[in-house]
């Protein structure tokens, strides 16, 4: 599925400090600010067309839908294992197919 951007405009982040979506460093201050976008993001009405759209498009920094990079990155991992592991076992139990 693609997302467009559409939904963007309705974000809640419309109207806040960009640069607390964009967190620099790892620090007490950007803690703050990941904390304080999560939060805008916690009452946004197009948090779950945001979150895909940074799936499908593996943006790799920036908080979106309320996660942040490195939880987009875990939910990846976790997605592609799930897809390895549902391959294999449907390999193990897929039916003989008669020749
Ligand atoms: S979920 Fe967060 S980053 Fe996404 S549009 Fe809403 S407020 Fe902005």
């Amino acid at each position: 599925m693609s997302y467009g951007t559409e939904w963007r405009k309705s974000g809640a982040c419309a109207t806040a400090d960009p640069d607390l979506f964009y967190p620099i460093g790892t620090g007490n201050a950007a803690a703050r600010q990941i904390a304080e976008a999560c939060r805008i993001c916690a009452a946004c009405h197009v948090r779950r067309e945001c979150l895909d759209y940074a799936m499908e498009n593996r943006e790799a920094h920036g908080i979106w839908g309320g996660t942040t990079p490195e939880e987009r990155a875990h939910a990846r991992r976790k997605e592609t294992d799930a897809q390895r592991y549902g391959a294999r076992t449907a390999q193990r139990t897929a039916p003989e197919t008669a020749a």
